[in-house]
C-alpha cells in the first residue's frame, strides 16, 4: 500500500451499525488456524477498487468493544463479494460500496496487530488521523 501497488479500504459501517460501531454483527470465528468471516458492510470508500479490506469484526460476539478485531481480507478471497456502488449527491470520483462476506476463510496471520480484541483501540488511535 505504501508503494502504491495496492488500494485499501476500511470497512466498519453496517446497515444497523454506524455511529454506534460496537453494535456490528460481522463475525470472525476461529476455525483451526483460520478465521471464518460472515457479515455485511455498507458505505465503504474504495469498496469497488480495494485489493485489501480491513474488516472490523467481532472475534468475541459476547463482548462489545472488547470483542472487536481488525482482520485483513484480500479482494480475491472466496466468499467475498462487492455489492452496489451507491448513488451519492457528490464525491463522484470516490466509490461508496456495499461489501458482503459469506464464509470467507483467512489465515489467523491476517489479524491486524496480532492480538484479538484490540480492534476498537486500534480504530480510536488511527481514525483521528484519517
Ligand atoms: C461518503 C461516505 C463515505 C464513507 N466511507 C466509509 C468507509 O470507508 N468505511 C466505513 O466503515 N464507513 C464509511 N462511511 C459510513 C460512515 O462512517 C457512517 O455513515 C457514519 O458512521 C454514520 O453512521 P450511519 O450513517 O449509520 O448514521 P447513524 O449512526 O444512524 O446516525 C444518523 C444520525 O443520527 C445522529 N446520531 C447517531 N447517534 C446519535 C446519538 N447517540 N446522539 C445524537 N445523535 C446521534 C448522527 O449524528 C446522524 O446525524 C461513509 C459514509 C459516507 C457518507
Amino acid at each position: 500500500m505504501a508503494r502504491g501497488e495496492a488500494i485499501g479500504a476500511i470497512s466498519m459501517t453496517e446497515p444497523a451499525a454506524g455511529s454506534d460501531l460496537q453494535g456490528i454483527k460481522t463475525r470472525a470465528i476461529a476455525d483451526g488456524n483460520h478465521y471464518v468471516i460472515n457479515g455485511q458492510k455498507v458505505f465503504i470508500t474504495n469498496g469497488q477498487l480495494a485489493d485489501i479490506v480491513i474488516v472490523v469484526t467481532k472475534t468475541d460476539p459476547d463482548e462489545n468493544a472488547k470483542g472487536m478485531s481488525l482482520v485483513l481480507v484480500e479482494g480475491d478471497r472466496e466468499g467475498f463479494a462487492r455489492g452496489r456502488n451507491l448513488e451519492k449527491i457528490g464525491l463522484k470520483a470516490q466509490d461508496t460500496s456495499e461489501l458482503f462476506f459469506n464464509d470467507v476463510r483467512v489465515p489467523m496471520t491476517n489479524l491486524l496487530g496480532g492480538e484479538e480484541g484490540q480492534g476498537f483501540v486500534q480504530l480510536m488511535q488511527q481514525l483521528p488521523q484519517e
